[in-house]
């Protein structure tokens, strides 16, 4: 590091930036970016950080990956923008082949509707779900993450923030997510996991339900994990009371996990499919994929301007292809391991660490006081300590910390990252 965060070029930036942006964005603390290579990113003033945070997901063929910045220089100088909605083009259609063939078999003879963000993809497979049965409820969980638009926001429920003066929603239900660290019905992992589908069934009863949302592991929430069998009874409970199950795959997918869909790593086809984040390679991307027989709206039903655009498919075909054939998913699970362990060690000697879980490379820590109190400011500090020594990670639920970097990443970059994090957590407590 050559300076303290934020350094002086830093420091001009986040002044002006405080003047002309919305005060809404969520930074953590203060990092300006300037470019990054692989898992490295460095700041304005030159200072280098090992990122263990792939911009929000979003980098999982590491950053400025040469084989995107080819494919984008290739198609910059053709088109960029070709109104998808009213013109056919060939990339939008090759991109959708090749996404639906890393699907489940039921549906790799599917649709796909392209838009550009996550929370479009959740809007889209919404929009269908109410297409398809007429009802008028939808339900997601407790300390969901959908997105900020109305209708996603209508599902979401992880930070009150997020609704606070945006009412009235869209009509949801809220059920409670299998999460045996923090059982809201006070049982243990697995009588937890089982109580909470019995409620899920009883409430899903009460009222004339679309679609219910889930994620496969909850992002934003904190890097949840439900019990192994949580999703085949949600598909089971689908199944049964005729009920369209939409999986939000937008920061759990694409391989975090293992598995190109995080669902499938449950054994659970879906029924409907919402992707973005790493889809179009560091390019706004979404995309809502279903069954034919679901995807069935007419013309005009849903569209809109600038899915489909030529450089995020390009960008997203370069990056599915990396993500293939570089067997990206086997080292998540690789590396995801070796983690998780090193993760566990470190819970062994810091009392501040209450719970460690993920799958793959979509793992957390949550930092915990007495009776499981969230240590909300200490985990913040904890942060900002790992920044100032060269460390990028990002928080997540209450009092969590997410790890979420490029799939790309290697052991030895491991070992430097929990050290870092190690020494933060020490200089927490010495200090108290
Ligand atoms: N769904 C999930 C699971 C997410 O994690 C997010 C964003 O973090 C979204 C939807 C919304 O995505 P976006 O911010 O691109 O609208």
């Amino acid at each position: 590091m050559k300076s303290n965060p934020p350094g002086p070029k830093a420091r001009k930036v986040i002044a002006r930036d405080s003047k002309v942006v919305s005060p809404s964005l969520t930074r953590a603390y203060e990092l300006v970016v300037d470019h990054a290579k692989g898992c490295y990113v460095w700041d304005i003033d030159g200072n280098k950080y090992l990122d263990m945070a792939a911009f929000v997901a979003v980098a999982s063929i590491g950053n400025s990956n040469p084989v995107v910045q080819r494919a984008v220089e290739k198609q910059v100088k053709k088109l960029t923008h070709p109104a998808f909605s009213d013109f056919y083009s060939e990339l939008p259609v090759r991109f959708s082949e090749e996404l639906l063939a890393l699907m489940p078999p039921k549906l790799r003879n599917g649709r796909v509707f392209l838009s550009n963000s996550g929370t479009e993809s959740v809007e889209a497979a919404y929009k269908l779900v109410k297409w398809n049965k007429r009802r008028k409820w939808v339900a997601a969980f407790n300390g969901s993450f959908h997105g900020r638009t109305m209708g996603s926001l209508s599902l979401t429920h992880s930070k009150k923030v997020h609704r606070d003066g945006f009412g009235p929603f869209l009509p949801a239900i809220h059920l409670p997510y299998a999460y045996c660290y923090r059982c809201p019905l006070g049982l243990k992992y697995p009588d937890c996991g089982m109580a909470c589908i019995d409620v899920i069934e009883k409430k899903l009863k009460e009222k004339p339900i679309s679609g219910l949302f889930v994620e496969p592991i909850q992002g934003e929430g904190g890097y949840i994990v439900p019990p192994k069998e949580f999703h085949k009874e949600l598909r089971r409970i689908c199944d049964e009371q005729d009920i369209i199950m939409v999986d939000d795959e937008v920061q759990a997918g694409y391989y975090r996990t293992g598995t190109f869909l995080a669902m499938q790593g449950f054994g659970v086809t879906p029924d409907i499919v919402s992707m973005s984040k790493p889809l179009g390679g560091g390019f706004p991307m979404g995309a809502t994929i279903a069954p034919k027989e679901l995807m069935d709206w007419p013309p005009g039903a849903h569209a809109n301007t600038m899915g489909g655009n030529l450089i995020a498919c390009a960008a997203g075909i370069a990056s599915i292809k990396y993500a293939r054939t570089h067997k990206l998913g086997q080292n998540a699970k690789k590396q995801g391991a070796y983690l998780l362990k090193l993760l566990k060690n470190l819970q062994e000697r810091h009392e501040l660490i209450g719970d460690v879980r993920g799958k793959g490379l979509m793992a957390s820590i949550e930092l915990v006081k007495k009776a499981k109190k969230p240590a909300k400011e200490e985990r913040d500090k904890v942060l900002k300590e790992c920044l100032r020594e060269g460390l990028i990670l990002l928080p997540c639920g209450e009092s969590s910390i997410r790890f979420s970097p490029p799939l790309t990443i290697t052991r030895k970059e491991l070992d430097i990252a929990i050290p870092i994090l190690d020494s933060a957590l020490s200089k927490l407590t010495d200090k108290k």
